[in-house]
């Protein structure tokens, strides 16, 4: 392992364009639940079943309750070293952005500022019939909350399954996924679509994967180098030689 930590730090000297894909799993070690494995479930429900718009149209409060949930949880999450080593990166020029599918805005707090949100910001809410947008810094007291502007229904202003992408993001995402010549995939599942593409993109243009997570995924066999353990342990590891000026190697 130490062996593998020193030559992803070596190739990731030698790239010029890095980038980070990060998923969920990024901030477990913040105390945020994966959506995936055994913290998945809230209540009796999957986020499969709660995360889409169809849930919302049902049964609007109890997708609000969950969310309520999450807001609380994330509220009290403080970033990780994961989180910090990826700002550090990006400060020192060595990486030019963070992909996130995440919408728990915990690579903001910890100081990235080139981090493009796939999946939205979980303290954006939007009316449902006038689009009206607002941010919270707290979770709402009465939900479902109401539209200041129209009345309508207010929802969280993240992507849901079924629903597509905000374009500006994905373009983005797409055009550093080909410039990259280096990808470290982190703490996703690589199954939700098409984040989960981006790292092939940037291997059909030549450029090296690196996945740094706790178990194999579908993405592992195409990654050129697995990196077995929690983002927040490993991310620390190959900063720490990235920092030696000779890599250890004398
Ligand atoms: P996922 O829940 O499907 O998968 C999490 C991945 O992280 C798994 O592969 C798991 O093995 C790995 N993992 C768990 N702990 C880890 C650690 N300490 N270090 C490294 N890897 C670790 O997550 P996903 O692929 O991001 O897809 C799910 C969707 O869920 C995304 O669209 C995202 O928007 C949403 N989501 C976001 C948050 C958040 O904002 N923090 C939390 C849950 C889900
Ligand atoms: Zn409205």
């Amino acid at each position: 392992m130490e062996e593998q930590l020193r030559t992803v730090a070596n190739i990731l000297k030698g790239s010029r364009i890095v980038v980070a894909l990060t998923g969920a799993g990024i901030s477990a070690e913040s105390g945020i639940p994966t959506f995936r494995g055994k913290d998945g479930l809230w209540k009796k429900y999957r986020a499969e079943d709660l995360a889409t718009p169809f849930a919302f149209q049902r049964n609007p409060k109890l997708v609000w309750e969950w969310y309520v949930w999450r807001m609380n949880i994330i509220s009290k999450a403080k970033p990780n070293p994961a989180h910090v080593v990826l700002a550090e990166m990006e400060k020192e020029g060595i990486l030019k952005a963070v992909i996130t599918q995440n919408v728990d805005g915990l690579h903001f707090k910890a100081g990235s500022k080139n981090v493009i949100e796939l999946h939205g910001n979980i303290w954006r809410i939007r009316c449902v019939d006038c689009n009206w947008k607002t941010v919270l810094n707290s979770p709402p007291i009465k939900i479902p909350p109401i539209c200041e502007r129209c009345g309508g229904l207010m929802r969280p202003d993240v992507v849901w399954f079924y629903e597509s992408l905000p374009q500006d993001a994905l373009n983005k995402a797409f055009k550093l996924a080909a410039q990259s010549d280096l990808m470290l995939v982190i703490g996703t599942s690589g199954v939700v679509q098409p984040a989960a593409s981006l790292p092939l993109i940037t291997k059909n243009h030549g450029g090296i994967l690196v996945e740094i997570n706790v178990a194999d995924t579908p993405l592992t066999l195409v990654c050129h180098y697995s990196l077995r353990g929690k983002a927040g342990e490993i991310l620390p590891r190959i900063y720490k030689y990235l920092k030696r000026k000779n890599n250890g190697n004398i």
